[in-house]
């Protein structure tokens, strides 16, 4: 059983590393991100419901997205762990979180915490375009795709977030700093914390994230 949580600001490189995990982890990748676009582009209530508090850089209230992240992590397929992208983003959350695993007889085994100064969040937020179908996440400058607004994997046209307007992108910044960044604490005080340095290349983030994981 493998249970892990990426941590870190909105572009630290969660979703990049989610990605390249898959290829040497056969656990699913849990984003509460995309399941809140995935119902967002399915026009149903929960997707209506996230998209007032996405366009303002908000957090979606902690018990919706507790409710829509529970039903996913009792799918098959995550019956042998998980790497949550973006969840928990509150102590609440990881609270609902602890007790979701507890009673299936889990724990989080790891928290990777990618650190990333504001300077760079910003920078990588500017320039990120992003698969429609398949979730790749590409980078104008630090991780280009190899033809010009096309996806790599799948051909699909690459397109930038609604939520990746300079005023969003320091907004939730902002909330991160109020309303995440308590959750460091709360996972150094269960020793499951493991500090990533988010500065260098996705390479090299990659590279200490998998040591870090096998030592496990
Ligand atoms: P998050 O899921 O944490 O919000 P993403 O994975 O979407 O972050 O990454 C945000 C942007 O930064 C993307 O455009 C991505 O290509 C780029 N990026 C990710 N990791 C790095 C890195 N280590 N160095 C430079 N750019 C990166
Ligand atoms: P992300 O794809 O992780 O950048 O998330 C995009 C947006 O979805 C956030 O700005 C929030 O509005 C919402 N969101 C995603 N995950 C959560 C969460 N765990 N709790 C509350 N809101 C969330
Ligand atoms: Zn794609």
């Amino acid at each position: 059983m493998t249970d892990l949580v990426l941590f870190g600001a909105p572009g630290a490189g969660k979703g990049t590393q989610a990605e390249l995990m898959n290829e040497w982890l056969p656990v699913p990748r849990v984003s509460s991100g995309d399941l809140f676009r995935y119902n967002l582009s399915n026009n149903t209530e929960l997707g209506r419901l996230a998209k007032t508090f996405m366009d303002r850089g908000e957090l979606v209230p902690d018990d919706v997205t507790v409710a829509m992240v529970r039903e996913r992590l009792q799918r098959p397929d995550c019956a042998t762990g998980v790497i949550l992208d973006g969840f928990p983003r509150t102590v609440a959350q990881a609270e609902a979180l602890d007790a979701l695993l507890a009673d299936m007889g889990r724990r989080v085994d790891a928290v990777l915490f990618i650190q990333v100064s504001r300077e760079s969040l910003l920078g990588r937020l500017a320039g990120r375009w992003t698969c429609p179908t398949c979730g790749a996440v590409y980078h104008e400058v630090f991780n280009p795709e190899r033809s010009k607004g096309i996806c790599d994997v799948d051909g699909a046209k690459l397109f930038q977030r609604q939520d990746d307007t300079p005023e969003t992108q320091a907004r939730r910044i902002d909330v991160y700093q109020e309303q995440t960044a308590p959750l460091e604490q709360y996972y150094r005080d269960q020793s499951v914390l493991v500090d990533i340095d988010g500065e260098q290349d996705i390479a090299m983030v990659q590279a200490q994230i998998k040591a870090a994981v096998q030592a496990l």
